[in-house]
Formats: structure tokens, C-alpha cells, sequence
């Protein structure tokens, strides 16, 4: 038997995605052929005590408060950062520094200069990169973006992509890194997103007319009175794509009702697509070549047609879940750290998506299109 090499991995944060990382990590390596083990080696968190009850439970031998153990750590080989937005940076590039490979939440970096300093010294030092897009990992997006390149839609004419869910409509729901300036607001937060199953599906943003609003100016803060909320509740932009298409693209976290409305629409001049994150497993596809009195959107169904829904599941129509996004994600890099493929989403592609943040919020300042 040949024995794999290891991969030890540092988390930091035990949060939503620091467990969600950590269901991937466990996944990934049941369903995936992956050329390495993983050792799930320190966790670190705000405390102690969280750190070391969140490792019992997710199975970390080691637990810290200080996060910078893992990066000065010689037996750790990636670092997972899954901690609030402002840390990303300082985070990221401790670890490069230390040549360690970096696997980052989304939004990768409160500015485009500080993405771009983080992709740079990352390409530098040479290490592997991951932001975790994870929505881009579903089959049935990548089975869109086949039916779009190989033309089955026609010419795309245009695009509405939307990222909206509705858990910061209570204006009496606390301050959190989410309100932050540094990193903050829907558009970072949600319409990242969007954006990036924008780009993936239709290519390049050329163009951006964005308008970002502020709704709840003020909240109140945990240790007692309120404060002030600058960034934006809702993120919306039009957009005009590099193939001619036009469209629309929206992240929106006061969206009353919705919890995961991940959706996309593409119309072409021969058939459409729609797309809903709540039905994760379905593409509706219009064709113009069906006969006259029969035509209507159809569903299909994800199956182990559509790779990797046969990893995990060998029966079509029983679907995968949120987090199997997240193992194919890790799956991806993982692979792509020991030499199989590139990674399914760099810095330099998370650098892209802030660009188009960047781009989005200045024109909504100035209230004039721009170029990206
Ligand atoms: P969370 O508040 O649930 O978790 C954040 C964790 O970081 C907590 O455990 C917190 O204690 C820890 N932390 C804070 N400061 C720290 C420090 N100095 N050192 C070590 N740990 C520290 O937040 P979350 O929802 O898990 O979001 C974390 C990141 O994940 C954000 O960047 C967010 O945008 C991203 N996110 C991505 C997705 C996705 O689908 N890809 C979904 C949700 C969140």
C-alpha cells in the first residue's frame, strides 16, 4: 500500500464556516481520490476556551488562543481563515510569509489593494491559494456554464444574478464584523456571490453602475449602546459583460422571507437557464427548439451525470447539500496543492471579485458607470 503524504491544516475561527470547513475537510476525503491525508492539526479562536471546546469537538488535536502559533507552526501546512473580514489580510499574509498554503473566506480582503498585496505575495512565496466561493462548486452551475459556452442558449443577451437573505432585517440585531467599514456591508458580504457566479457563467464584467444603499444606520453594540452603520444593507449594480450581454447582479441581506435566494437567470437568443440556491439540485432550461404548445422551463435534475453528484451519491434526484459544496471546494484544493489542477478559486480570482466591489461602490458615489 502506498502511504499518502499528510497535510496538516490550522483553522482559525469556529464559527458558521470554520465548522462548515472542517465538515468539508472530513468529507473531501471520503468521496474524493485526493493524493494526501488530512491532519486536523490546531484550531485557534478568540479565547482559549472556545478554542479548545470547539478542537474537542471537531476533532483538532491542538487548540490556542493566539493564531499566530499555527502560522510559526513547522508542522502545519495550510492555513485556514475563517475569521471576520478585517483579520483576513494581517492573517494571510503572516501565513505566506511563513510559506504556508492559505485558504480564506470570502470577501477576501476589506480593499482591492489589500487582495492585490495578498495575491502578490502569494504568487511570490508560491504557495497555493483558496477563497472559499463555494456556490461555484454545485454541478448543476457548472452544467450552466457548459450549456452557455457551447451555445445551446444563443447569443446571451442578458443576466440577473441575485444574492439575498434577510438575517440582518431586524434593526435591533447587534453590531457584527458584518457592519464593519473595513470589509463590511451586503455588497462584500452576499453580492460577492453574486459576482462571482456572474463572471463564472458569463465572463467578464466590462462595466458596472452601481447603487449601494444604507438602510439601518445604527445598531446596537453587545457590551451596551448603539453604533452607527455606514456600510450598505443593499448592493445592486448593473452590469454590461465583455460578450455583449447586459444584466443585473444584487446582494441584499434586509431581503424579508429569503434565506438562501443564490439565483440567476440567463436568457440567450435560442433558450434561457434559472437557477435558485433553495433547490440547489435543479437547472431550468428553456429551449426555443421545442415545438409550439410545448414549451416551458424543464427541470433538471442533478445525477451522477453531472460530476461529482456520482461521488456522492450513485442514484440521481436524492441531491447534495451546502456543505458538499464545500467538500468539493476543499477537494479541488486540496488536489491542487499536491500538483493535480489549478485551484478552483485563487486570490488572484478573489482579488478580481473586490475589484468589482471597489468598482461598484465608487459608482454608486458617483453615480456614473465605470470601467473595471
Ligand atoms: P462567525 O462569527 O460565525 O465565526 C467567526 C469566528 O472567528 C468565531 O469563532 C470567532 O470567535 C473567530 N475569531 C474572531 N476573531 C478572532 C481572532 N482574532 N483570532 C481567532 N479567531 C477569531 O463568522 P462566519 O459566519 O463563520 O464568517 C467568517 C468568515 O466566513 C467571513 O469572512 C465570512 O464572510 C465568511 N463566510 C463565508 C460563507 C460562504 O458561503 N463561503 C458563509 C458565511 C461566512
Amino acid at each position: 500500500m502506498i502511504r499518502k503524504p499528510t497535510l496538516s491544516i490550522g483553522l482559525i475561527g469556529s464559527g458558521f464556516m470554520g465548522k462548515a470547513h472542517v465538515f468539508g475537510f472530513a468529507t473531501a476525503q471520503k468521496v474524493f481520490d485526493i493524493p494526501a491525508k488530512v491532519n486536523l492539526h490546531t484550531l485557534a479562536d478568540i479565547d482559549q476556551q472556545t478554542a479548545k471546546s470547539a478542537a474537542d469537538e471537531f476533532g483538532f488535536k491542538n487548540s490556542t488562543d493566539n493564531w499566530r502559533d499555527l502560522v510559526n507552526n513547522p508542522e502545519i501546512d495550510i492555513i485556514d481563515i475563517t475569521a471576520p473580514n478585517a483579520l483576513h489580510k494581517e492573517m494571510a499574509l503572516e501565513a505566506i510569509s511563513a510559506s504556508k498554503h492559505v485558504y480564506c473566506e470570502k470577501p477576501l480582503a476589506p480593499l482591492f489593494s489589500d487582495a492585490l498585496e495578498m495575491t502578490n505575495a502569494a504568487e511570490k512565496m508560491g504557495v497555493k491559494t483558496q477563497v472559499g466561493f463555494n456556490y461555484l462548486c454545485n454541478p448543476m452551475i457548472t452544467l450552466a456554464k457548459e450549456m452557455i459556452a457551447s451555445g445551446e442558449l444563443g447569443e446571451i443577451r442578458s443576466y440577473r444574478g441575485i444574492h439575498a437573505e434577510d438575517y440582518m432585517s431586524n434593526a435591533s440585531d447587534p453590531f457584527t464584523f458584518r457592519h464593519d467599514q473595513a470589509g463590511g456591508g451586503a455588497l462584500a458580504d452576499l453580492g460577492s456571490h453574486a459576482l462571482a457566479t456572474a463572471e463564472f457563467l458569463l465572463g467578464e464584467i466590462k462595466e458596472v453602475m452601481g447603487d449601494c444603499i444604507n438602510l439601518i444606520s445604527e445598531r446596537p453594540e453587545i457590551g451596551g449602546g448603539n453604533k452607527a452603520v455606514q456600510v450598505d444593507d443593499i448592493g445592486r449594480a448593473f452590469v454590461r459583460f465583455s460578450n455583449g450581454a447586459s444584466g443585473y447582479v444584487e446582494g441584499n441581506w434586509v431581503a424579508t422571507g429569503r434565506k438562501m435566494q443564490h439565483d440567476f437567470e440567463v436568457h440567450g437568443s435560442k433558450g434561457a437557464l434559472f437557477f435558485t440556491q433553495e433547490r440547489l439540485n435543479e437547472l431550468h432550461f428553456y429551449s426555443t427548439k421545442d415545438a409550439g404548445g410545448r414549451r416551458g422551463f424543464r427541470k433538471i435534475e442533478a445525477a451522477p451525470d453531472h460530476y461529482p453528484y456520482g461521488n456522492f451519491c450513485v442514484a440521481p434526484g436524492h441531491q447534495i447539500g451546502f456543505n458538499d459544496l464545500k467538500a468539493i471546494e476543499i477537494a479541488g484544493y486540496l488536489n491542487a496543492i499536491m500538483g493535480n489542477g489549478p485551484e478552483p478559486f485563487s486570490f488572484r480570482q478573489g482579488m478580481r471579485i473586490q475589484h468589482l466591489i471597489e468598482k461598484i461602490q465608487k459608482s454608486s458615489t458617483t453615480r456614473r458607470w465605470l470601467s473595471v
